[in-house]
């Protein structure tokens, strides 16, 4: 089988690299970063234009920000689309708006091209381990074919419904983990204030009801003031930005989604939007002056 990806920022390079190693090594890439292209060559991949993508691969990915990079590399001026024809199939791995995946899939459907909207979970070490969770989209005889393909990348490959039912499934998982690491972020900042190391809270709770995937990754982040991303604040606010959109045009009231998207939105202001998701803390130290297990 002959794979495209477009796409080897944190997620992707690992992710290519993890395909190689799952035995399918007829891989072209692409990227508007050569150091990384260069680097997932040097793994066994092969470099790519956009036309050569779309005219020899049987399946084409794509790992990019958001909507707007998928839309424009599938179906811009020389979108890889251009290239495509029936019976190839599209999957993309991005989080993006899932009413975008359903415009998407709807225009490549005009070509005979068939689409799964597959993203994923977990984050930058476990595309590494190549351990990563997969919601996807799209017809079940699809998902059937490429699920291998997946399970180089991915241990959990869940099917959820037809095109954008994986990106709506998707937004479900960030507003869980924004709001999670903001509760931590709270809950360690009151205790430091009222007298306990927060190093002694996460040791006595993390075993409990309060633990979860989500304080094991970040609250040792926090502690340490390691905001190095992971996952950058500036694609979690693309993400609850587009669950508040998903949610308003169902009628779904998403208060805490919306409450710790204004605390994204003011890291992105006065620190940057480039830090660690988990830098949530950040936000809470400035409040009470005190720098979380420091
Ligand atoms: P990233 O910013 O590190 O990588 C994006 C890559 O896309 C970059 O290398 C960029 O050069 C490339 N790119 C952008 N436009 C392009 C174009 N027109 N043609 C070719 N290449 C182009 O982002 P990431 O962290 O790898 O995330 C990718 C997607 O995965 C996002 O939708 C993100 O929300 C999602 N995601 C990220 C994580 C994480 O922890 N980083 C976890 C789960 C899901």
């Amino acid at each position: 089988m002959k794979i495209g990806l477009i796409g080897l920022g944190i997620m992707g390079r690992p992710m290519a690299k993890n395909i190689l190693k799952g035995g399918f090594t007829d891989l072209l890439v692409s990227d508007l970063n050569q150091a990384a292209v260069d680097d997932v060559v040097s793994c066994g991949a092969k470099q790519a234009t956009n036309k050569e993508i779309g005219e020899t691969c049987d399946v084409v990915l794509t790992m990019l920000p958001n909507s707007p990079h998928v839309k424009a590399v599938m179906l811009g001026a020389n979108g890889v689309s251009n290239y495509m024809k029936e019976g190839q199939v599209f999957i993309d791995m991005s989080s993006i708006n899932p009413v975008a995946s359903k415009e998407i899939a709807a225009e490549l459907a005009k070509k005979g091209v068939e689409m799964l909207d597959a993203p994923v979970s977990g984050g930058e070490p476990k595309a590494i381990d190549g351990t990563l969770s997969f919601m996807v989209g799209g017809k079940q005889e699809i998902f059937d074919k490429f699920k291998p393909l997946l399970e180089t990348m991915g241990a959990s490959i869940v099917r959820c419904g037809e095109v954008g039912a994986g990106n709506t499934t998707k937004l479900a998982n960030q507003i869980v983990v924004a709001c999670n690491i903001q509760a931590v972020a709270e809950a360690f900042t009151m205790a430091q204030k009222a007298g306990v190391d927060p190093q002694l809270v996460f040791e006595a709770i993390k075993g409990g009801l309060a633990g979860s995937t989500v304080m094991n990754a970040k609250a040792p982040m926090m502690i340490a003031g390691d905001d190095k991303p992971g996952f950058k604040i500036d694609l979690h606010i693309k993400d609850l930005n587009n669950a508040l959109d998903c949610a308003h045009s169902v009628g779904a009231p998403v208060p805490m989604t919306a409450a710790v998207q204004e605390i994204l939105q003011w890291m992105h202001n006065h620190e940057g939007g480039q830090k660690d998701h988990s830098a949530i803390a950040q936000y809470y130290e400035f409040l009470t002056d005190i720098k979380i297990g420091r």
